[in-house]
């Protein structure tokens, strides 16, 4: 008897292409890692596959879906089955954003932030890339993984003071630090100018090291130095940087924050279309009103709602509002503040309108900007997802849920140059979601955080089952992607 052709046929499914095309009725088959055949009913022959399931022509399949911006660098080698993740659909993830990677730096004390939200000393183990790319290889997580190098991460490995530019001989440093990353399968550099371990890096330095980034085909992520009143005055820089280094450009969790900046995306939003017209430029954004970080003295005030996530002199105090914290210790809001730290903090700081704005941009991607080691994190680590599908896309209309797919699929796959990924077509790799549009939804809340979404049925890593509905991950097929791998 003839050996079938493929090992598994999904049939009768409802088709996202990952391109952004409307959704059709189809079959898709894989072998191995791959997608081996992919078209409407009846092209792919019956019983071709050693296995077939029949979806019963309501359930969706879409590539996985591509977490543009995340801080999972270290929870993907310590909680590798990846469950806020790939219970969303999640099929691969990029790290190292925001300035914030775990190589090439060690610390001999606690981190400084913001590099203490990805743990404690005992977290930043590697010296190199390669050291990090094998610990990956080991773990073994149940997504893949795209690594950004962080500029903070560069500059704490390579200065002597991170309070100046770089030297010429820092910068070469770093840029020594970027042959061995991009040869070891990075993908690019992360900055976050927003931060002390960061902020003294002028456009020359970052120009310089993103330069070295850019020769070896890598892209450049960047926290702004600023979003708040001056983010008119950062998209100038970061596109001045970018096209000095002749990068391509991402502009990572696009915002505009504080009460005084509501609105002023319809200022900031044509500059970065202006910009993408003669250069490289995407956006991520996450779909909440929301941000989180650490704690910070210049981000606390009274003119927006400011929760605790996490606190390490007062643990208890965690998911409470600073402002109740305050009342409960008879101080203010400030000296509340100074006696959590070291902490971080959710703050209630855009606009709804600006946040549907920036996701409705052809430019942006979906990113969640999830804290995995957060006690009680912003509900975008467990609902970003399903929650720009259900609640954006489908229930608000917002835009088509084909549209919202591509977001995080085909669009990242092709910014971030993931070869094969956040498509469904013969020979790409099998890295499906399998699920059901009509009931979709994120579940987390600011209060629950925590809770699983909904609607999410099936999800394929590199063509292996690892995650079904009523079972939770059964299997970790996850690898390093993008760069040279
Ligand atoms: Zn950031």
């Amino acid at each position: 008897m003839m050996r079938p052709a493929h090992d598994l046929v999904l049939r009768n499914a409802q088709i996202y292409d990952g391109a952004g095309g409307a959704p059709y009725p189809g079959d898709v088959a894989l072998t191995g890692d791959r997608i081996t055949a992919v078209g409407v009913r009846g092209t792919i022959a019956p019983g071709s596959g050693e296995r077939e399931q029949d979806l019963g022509g309501l359930l969706a399949v879409a590539p996985g879906f591509i977490d543009a911006h995340t801080h999972d660098d270290r929870i993907v080698l310590d909680a590798p089955d990846m469950l806020p993740k790939i219970s969303q659909g999640v099929t691969s993830v990029v790290v190292g954003n925001c300035g914030i990677s775990l190589a090439p730096v060690t610390f001999g004390d606690s981190p400084p932030p913001p590099m203490n939200l990805l743990g404690d000393a005992s977290a930043y183990e590697f010296p190199n890339f390669a050291a990090y790319a094998a610990a990956i290889s080991r773990a073994v997580p149940a997504v893949n993984i795209a690594a950004l190098i962080g500029h903070s991460a560069l500059r704490l490995a390579t200065m002597r003071d991170i309070g100046e530019k770089a030297s010429p001989n820092e910068i070469a440093a770093m840029q020594a630090h970027a042959d061995e990353a991009m040869a070891h399968g990075a993908i690019g550099l992360s900055s976050g100018l927003f931060y002390p371990t960061n902020a003294a890096a002028d456009i020359d330095e970052v120009t310089r090291v993103a330069g070295r980034f850019a020769q070896h085909g890598g892209v450049y992520a960047t926290h702004m130095r600023d979003e708040f009143e001056h983010v008119l005055d950062s998209i100038d820089e970061t596109v001045t940087t970018a096209t000095a280094a002749g990068i391509p450009l991402v502009i990572s969790h696009h915002k505009c924050a504080g009460v005084h900046n509501w609105g002023r995306t319809l200022q900031t939003l044509p500059k970065i279309e202006a910009a993408a017209s003669h250069h490289p430029v995407n956006v991520d954004v996450y779909p909440y009103a929301a941000g989180s970080t650490n704690l910070r003295a210049d981000l606390v005030t009274d003119t927006y709602r400011i929760m605790i996530a996490w606190s390490r002199p007062h643990p208890e105090m965690e998911a409470r509002d600073l402002v109740d914290i305050a009342g409960e210790w008879e101080v203010d809001i400030h000296e509340a503040a100074r006696r959590l730290q070291p902490a971080g903090a959710i703050y209630f700081q855009m606009d709804e309108a600006d946040v549907r704005r920036v996701m409705s941009s052809k430019l942006a991607m979906i990113g969640s900007d999830g804290l995995p080691h957060d006690q009680h994190p912003h509900p975008r680590l467990w609902g970003t997802f399903p929650r720009v599908i259900g609640h954006y896309a489908r229930d608000q209309k917002l835009f088509p849920i084909e549209t919202a797919i591509h977001k995080m699929t085909g669009l990242p796959a092709k910014v971030f140059k993931l070869e094969g990924r956040g498509r469904i077509e013969a020979g790409a790799y099998a890295d499906l979601v399998v699920f059901n549009p009509a009931t979709i939804l994120d579940q987390a809340t600011y209060d629950q955080p925590l809770r699983r979404s909904i609607g999410i049925e099936q999800v394929y890593v590199n063509g292996r089952l690892s995650f079904t509905a009523s079972a939770g991950v059964v299997a970790r097929a996850g690898q390093l992607i993008g760069g040279r791998n």
